[in-house]
């Protein structure tokens, strides 16, 4: 099988056993090991949709043992001082980028997306871990002296127990590490359960989290599909999910943990709108729009997937066209790929079928990617730049998440009606303007009720030192992941008010009244 010769056969700098064989082992009190379950799922290259291997649907008892695992650990780990927590992630950053073009590979081979975008996968997340070395500062608490004689009021922000994490295929590294290192940082153990169709790279971040230091028990890792994530959501000693994925899975999720008494944060599907201004730089706007539509294949949450032509802007069409025509769609580990495969057969067949929708609807396709040949890989699920113009709002083209290489195009006269359209759509994950207006782009930046906006700049995915977030259908939940709202989400207030009176000044009676 291909995939397993490359994954026998990379250079790897640490020796990791437990991704270079067939199948996929499950982390449990710091052990890489075989699930005795009967119920295995195959993973896929997307490139050529041979199997590379295979991951366990873990057992009941196997997710009990994870959850065992955090649960015990979590009594040493949250009494662990801070600054030994912060050197293991100081360690774990450097790891992560002495590896950074071992991980890419893994991400690749499993996910599709070309190299150079996998270590992007790598690098947004590595960020956040670099964040959480910051701890020292991240977590302080608030003080204020003398609130009445002799008396003081202090806060300690403590971890919350045992958290985990559900994620999605489309970013194997990022979206785990925006989890499990700000959530341990603070104290808190960790089971995160990876994506069923791409769970190498998380395998790969744990084991370079044991040779930072991170002891047994802490990051406990555990496979499968719904009954895991059922098994999260019910158990009681779990007390936070963080998730990030589909709205179908993203809502149940959130409904079925809170509904447990757990703290839920849930970021979920979008349709991106970039607002294109006729006075906009027309050379930068439209490699900009053709980077942020088809990057990734379209299968990310920040892609642009959506652009709203506003007056005079129209007539670039055929200019943005002929741009996106020039990609090139290949296997992700080919050099020169820019347009790597779907996820699946299944993806793909959803993709070509929602362009089609468009076309039974009135819309006119520009560009059309549903019969793109790759050679060499003729069997993997590649769809080229597809442009879909003529859309209108009621479409299921625009309607749906198409999640895929696909930008349809819609019309507006003014920037008034543009602004409507965003605000009518369901999703609020993400926009941008393109403008060379001031006034423009502030009345944007205001007026949208979107998450994450950028102004020319077409994927503004916050830094982690700001938070990612998201409005409307886009997210559920009340305290956004990294940044500080991500330390408020993995720790709770504890406040003292404490009172050291001088000799002369004790109570000579019992004081039965609030004191005013
Ligand atoms: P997905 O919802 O299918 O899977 C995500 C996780 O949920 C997986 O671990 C999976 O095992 C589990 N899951 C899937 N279906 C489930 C169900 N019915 N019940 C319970 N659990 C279920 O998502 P995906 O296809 O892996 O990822 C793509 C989606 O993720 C897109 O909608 C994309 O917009 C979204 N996404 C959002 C963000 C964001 O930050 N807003 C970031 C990345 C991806």
């Amino acid at each position: 099988m291909k995939g397993n010769v490359l994954r026998t056969a990379s250079k790897i700098k640490i020796k990791l056993m437990v991704y270079m064989t067939s199948t996929t082992k499950l982390f449990i009190d710091g052990k890489f090991v075989e699930s005795k379950s009967p119920e295995w799922l195959d993973i896929h290259n997307p490139a050529t949709n041979e199997v590379i291997g295979r991951v366990p649907k873990a057992t009941h008892e196997e997710m009990l043992a994870a959850v065992d695992s955090c649960s015990r650990v979590y009594h040493t780990w949250s009494e662990t001082s801070i600054l030994a927590r912060q050197q293991i992630f100081l360690r774990y950053q450097q790891l992560i980028k002495d590896n950074i073009k071992e991980l890419a590979k893994l991400i690749t081979l499993e996910q599709g997306k070309t190299l150079a975008d996998a270590e992007g996968d790598v690098f947004r997340g590595l960020q956040v871990v670099e964040h959480t070395c910051s701890i020292t500062s991240l977590m302080l608490g608030e003080t204020l002296p003398s609130i009445t004689k002799d008396m003081d009021t202090y806060t300690y922000r403590m971890p919350i127990g045992v958290c985990a994490g559900i994620t999605p295929f489309n970013f194997p590294a990022m979206i785990p590490l925006w989890m499990f290192p700000m959530g341990m940082v603070c104290g808190n153990t960790y089971l995160l359960k990876p994506s069923e169709r791409v769970p190498g790279c998380a395998l790969m971040l744990a084991k370079l989290l044991q040779d930072a230091g991170a002891p047994d028990g802490t990051l406990n890792i555990i496979h499968g599909q719904h009954n895991a994530v059922n098994f999260i959501c019910d158990h009681p000693a779990i007390k936070a999910i963080s998730f990030v994925g589909s709205n179908q899975a993203g809502e149940y999720i959130y409904e079925r943990g809170s509904k447990n008494g757990k703290r839920v944060q849930s970021n979920m599907g979008a349709k991106n709108h970039g607002v294109v201004m006729p006075d906009a730089n027309k050379e930068n706007t439209l490699n900009q729009l053709v980077g942020a539509a088809f990057g990734a294949a379209g299968q990310r949450c920040m892609a642009l997937s959506t652009a709203i032509l506003v007056g005079e802007a129209r007539n670039w069409l055929p200019e943005l066209v002929e741009r996106a025509n020039g990609l090139r769609v290949n296997a992700g580990d080919q050099p020169g790929a820019d347009v790597g495969p779907l996820i699946s057969p299944q993806a793909k067949e959803r993709v070509n079928s929602l362009i089609q929708s468009g076309v039974d609807e009135g819309a006119k396709v520009l560009l059309d990617g549903r019969n793109v040949k790759v050679k060499g890989y003729e069997n993997g699920n590649f769809v080229g730049p597809t442009i879909v113009s003529n859309v209108t709002p009621d479409m299921k083209c625009y309607k749906e998440e198409i999640f895929g290489p696909v930008l349809v195009v819609l019309e507006a006269d003014s920037l008034d009606d543009a602004i409507k359209i965003v605000n009518k759509n369901p999703y609020g994950n993400g926009t941008a303007i393109f403008t060379t207006n001031g006034a423009a782009a502030r009345k944007y930046t205001h007026e949208v009720d979107v998450g994450q906006i950028g102004v020319n700049v077409p994927i503004p995915v916050p830094l982690p030192m700001f938070s990612f977030t998201g409005s409307r259908a886009s997210f559920r939940g009340d305290t956004n992941f990294y940044g500080k709202q991500g330390i408020q989400f993995y720790t709770q207030i504890k406040t003292v008010t404490s009172q050291w009176k001088a000799e002369d000044a004790t109570l000579k009676s019992p004081a039965v009244t609030m004191p005013t």
